[in-house]
């Protein structure tokens, strides 16, 4: 039950991380949530198989009931986490609206330090020309 609580956490990080951006979270949390269940049935599934063909050679006795356990499940975590850092690198590999926004705002006159109009091409308040974005 744990992992529901990592999950909840990675996805206020998420959520956070979104915001920082200037994107909405909610679509992207909702991707995490499919990305991390999905990677761990996945993985499960991938490390189920491959024991179940490992076991193949030695017998089902021990090994189908005992190790295979462990190696899937840590197998299931491994790709729950793989498919939630997919997640954050989409998000960070998307363009920063922030940074873009943030950017225009930034935008002052070089004469009297009057914050600029995105395309403003002189100042509001002293008159000097100033180049357009
Ligand atoms: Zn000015």
């Amino acid at each position: 039950m744990i992992e529901i609580f990592i999950l909840i956490h990675f996805c206020r990080k998420l959520g956070a991380l979104c915001r920082s951006r200037g994107r909405k979270a909610g679509w992207f949390q909702f991707l995490l949530v499919i990305a991390w269940f999905g990677g761990e049935f996945f993985a499960a599934l991938f490390a189920t198989v491959i024991c179940m063909i490992t076991a193949g050679h030695t017998g089902p006795d021990t090994v189908m009931l005992e190790a295979p356990f462990v190696i899937v499940y840590i197998s299931a975590l491994l790709g729950a986490g793989l498919g939630a850092w997919s997640v954050f690198l989409l998000v960070k590999l998307l363009p920063n609206l922030k940074a873009e926004e943030e950017k225009a705002e930034d935008r002052t006159c070089s004469g009297c330090g009057e914050p600029l109009q995105r395309r403003a091409t002189s100042c509001p308040s002293c008159g000097k020309m100033v180049t357009a974005e």
